[in-house]
């Protein structure tokens, strides 16, 4: 099933997404963890990409295992900054064997000291172009609420988006964001903008506070300050801090939801524990 439709319908969407293992060493530890996310039967799951292509393989197999084994229709990430025309033919050829229907473009992060005219993609537009002339794929793209960290203003960054959409996204999934008001008037400016595909909200329940600080310095995503407060006053106590991480989240989804968001996507990290946690907290809101 094409998530475009799952998103198009009339039930709110809570979706989960989930890293595959990076190698062969704890594949199944987290091939588990991701089987216990899927039993909670999302909406959909989305399956990362290494931005090296080094879990391709994984990504897609994964992607069909999730599928084939508890019918929850999957996205599977595709980055194509180290990749090239080659190489992207090779992937949907096996996406498409395997009855992979969903694809989000990514461009993926540069990789350091890179040379642009050795790139073959440059940005996810070309890449979403190129899956929209292969056929059969709803193609999905990443857009910033704050703007992504390259872009010079948040106009210029919503420009690019446009070209996107124009390209052939036909839905797009947001960078985590802590305060949904800057969710809601993102959603305004792409409105005035003239991009009209629905936004999928992208949620981080934060369980882990060391890392919390420096992911949003390099993503540009800010930390209101009553968030902060409540890092500062448990993160050295786990259970804690998990309690509180899953209760900010799902205050975020519960008042997305209210305020007319119909889809929002879990960053889940392959932590069942927090994703029936925030399941069964809008379990009769999602119903
Ligand atoms: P783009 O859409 O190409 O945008 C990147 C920058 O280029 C922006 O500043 C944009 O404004 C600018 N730009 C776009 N087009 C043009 C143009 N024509 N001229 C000039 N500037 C332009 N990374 C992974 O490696 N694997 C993953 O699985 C993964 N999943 C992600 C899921 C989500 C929901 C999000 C939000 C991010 C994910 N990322 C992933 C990270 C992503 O790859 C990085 O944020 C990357 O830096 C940008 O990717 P993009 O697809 O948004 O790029």
């Amino acid at each position: 099933m094409k998530v475009i439709d799952i998103i198009d319908s009339e039930k709110p969407s809570l979706s989960f997404e989930v890293f595959p293992p990076k190698n062969n060493e704890n594949f199944d530890k987290i091939k588990q963890a991701i089987e216990e996310i899927a039993a909670l039967h999302p909406s959909y799951m989305s399956v990362t990409y290494g931005a090296g292509g080094g879990t391709s393989d994984n990504t897609a197999q994964i992607a069909v295992n999730i599928r084939e084994q508890f019918g929850v229709e999957t996205v599977a990430h595709l980055s194509c900054i180290s990749s090239n025309r080659s190489k992207i033919k090779e992937e949907l050829d096996r996406l498409q064997r395997t009855g992979v229907e969903n694809i989000l473009a990514l461009r993926g992060d540069m990789p350091e000291g890179f040379n642009p005219d050795e790139l073959t993609y440059r940005h996810a537009s070309e890449l979403t172009e190129e899956i929209r002339n292969y056929g059969g794929f709803c193609i999905g793209g990443a857009c910033y609420p704050e703007g992504h960290p390259e872009s010079k203003t948040s106009a210029e960054d919503i420009m690019h988006l446009k070209e996107k959409v124009d390209a052939g996204c036909q839905f797009l999934t947001t960078q985590m964001f802590f305060d949904n008001n800057i969710l809601y008037n993102f959603l305004y400016r792409l409105q005035s903008a003239g991009v009209n595909v629905p936004v999928v909200a992208g949620i981080m329940p934060v369980i882990n506070p060391s890392s919390i600080k420096r992911i949003c310095r390099i993503s540009g995503t800010s930390l209101p300050q009553r968030f902060v407060r409540i890092v500062e006053r448990y993160s050295d106590n786990p259970e804690a801090m998990k309690q509180a991480g899953i209760a900010y989240a799902t205050e975020q989804i519960v008042d997305l939801f209210a305020n007319g968001v119909k889809a929002v996507h879990v960053y889940s990290m392959d932590r069942p524990d927090v994703a029936t946690a925030i399941m069964n907290n809008i379990s009769e809101i999602i119903r």
